[in-house]
């Protein structure tokens, strides 16, 4: 697979325009109490941040794997997940030289099958060509703006703050003029204490302003008392339930229970799964994806 899609120049283009934008990534680092509060943030972090697997390592493969696995989907779900997958598939090469069926029945139940398709085709690329430069993450397939930040901060340490929903809404909210910057050396510090600030007090409801937030001291929005009316609005997700998007998870539970299904159990689904390369047909048959090569 090529590393570089078509029409790479016009959309390395639009994603420079894209990061310029996010101004409030690349603010320079000037003092103030914006970065009192970034400092205390970190401190907090360093005293009390959850350790979890991902944040014992810098390394590029783990880092991706978790940030992968963690879109839309909670920590405490995620964590035996990325221990299983770590162990089977330490290094890019190992989850090469598997198939994208293997690696579809190991994301069982985590929901969103697409990222296993793409952990596996960037696994091939890596492997085949070695990791490209920082500034062209996105050119990996399913690496979109947040991932590659998060590449970029949580594995090359560099002075970028990965802009997931938890981390905008927290600077809309505690950081209204820009994100300041993270204290030198300390991005890596400063963005998983953000994550961790979102999850556990400024949450999307019902966030703890009072109940502990290592932050409130000068919060503009937990001030002024408009902490729900600057915080960022959100897509609801579409109902599961009796969706096609279930009835495509019973027939990739089913693949990876027995490697085959009918596809007359359910054309529709069976269809959408082959389209999108998460499984193969032979025949009447759905079968695990690339397990007829
Ligand atoms: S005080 Fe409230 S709004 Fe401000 S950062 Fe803390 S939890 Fe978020």
């Amino acid at each position: 697979m090529a590393l570089v899609r078509g029409r790479a120049g016009v959309r390395r283009q639009q994603q420079q325009r894209e990061r310029a934008a996010r101004a409030w990534e690349t603010h320079p680092v000037t003092p103030g109490p914006d970065t009192n509060a970034v400092r205390d943030l970190v401190g907090w972090f360093r005293r009390e941040g959850a350790d979890l697997p991902w944040r014992r390592t810098r390394d590029r493969w783990a880092v991706l794997v978790s940030e992968v696995m963690l879109q839309a989907t909670p920590v405490s779900r995620v964590i035996p997940y990325y221990n299983q997958w770590m162990r089977r598939w330490p290094v890019p090469a190992d989850l090469a030289a598997a198939t994208v069926g293997d690696a579809l029945a190991a994301w069982q139940g985590l929901g969103y099958p697409r990222r296993a398709r793409h952990l596996h085709a960037i696994a091939t690329i890596v492997t085949a060509s070695g990791w490209p430069s920082s500034d062209r993450y996105e050119d990996l397939p399913g690496v979109g703006a947040y991932t590659a930040d998060a590449l970029r901060c949580f594995a090359d340490g560099q002075q970028v703050l990965p802009g997931d929903v938890n981390v905008r809404r927290v600077v809309a909210r505690r950081f209204p003029g820009g994100w300041p910057g993270a204290p030198r050396g300390r991005a890596w510090d400063a963005g998983q204490a953000m994550m961790d600030l979102g999850r556990e007090y400024c949450r999307a409801r019902a966030p703890r302003c009072d109940g502990g937030c290592p932050v409130r001291a000068g919060c503009p929005a937990a001030d002024a008392g408009v902490v729900d009316e600057v915080t960022p609005r959100t897509r609801r997700q579409a109902r599961y339930e009796g969706s096609l998007r279930q009835r495509r998870g019973f027939l990739l539970r089913a693949l990876a229970e027995d490697g085959r299904v009918p596809v007359a159990s359910d054309p529709e689904a069976a269809e959408g799964l082959v389209a999108e390369g998460l499984a193969d047909r032979r025949g009447s048959l759905l079968v695990s994806a690339g397990s007829a090569r």
